[in-house]
């Protein structure tokens, strides 16, 4: 009896730990906010959009990777400066030839920061 309390105790404190740690991670990530047109496959209209990201790839899951297009487009891209995706940063949606695989985090709309740890840690 005095053992399973025990274990449910030292389950219950690493739970605690690691939500911590997740917490504190958060905050840490930067944002990036950029003026673009749409260079992914969407229905948007073609014109500029102001557009806030977390500043995270999640192909790679690197964090503060993202660069403001640095090959140039027309349209303004994300770039991860890590993996090199490249990303819609309207849509967010990566620009792969066969077809989108992840998408960027937005930060507008005040997108809870508890749904970000969670793909973070996804
Ligand atoms: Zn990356």
């Amino acid at each position: 009896m005095k053992t399973n309390y025990k274990r449910f105790f030292i389950g219950t404190a690493l739970i605690l730990i690691l939500s911590l740690i997740g917490v504190a991670m958060v905050p840490a990530i930067s944002t990036v906010t950029v003026t673009a047109k749409p260079s992914a496959d969407t229905n948007l209209p073609y014109e500029n959009f102001t557009k806030t990201w977390y500043n995270f790839c999640p192909l790679c899951g690197a964090y503060n990777s993202l660069t403001v297009n640095p090959k140039g487009t027309f349209e303004v891209e994300l770039t991860c400066s890590y993996c090199g995706a490249d990303y819609c940063a309207v849509s967010g949606k990566d620009k792969n030839g066969y077809g989108s695989r992840e998408n960027l985090i937005p930060a507008e709309n005040n997108y809870s920061k508890n749904n970000l740890f969670m793909e973070l840690m996804m």
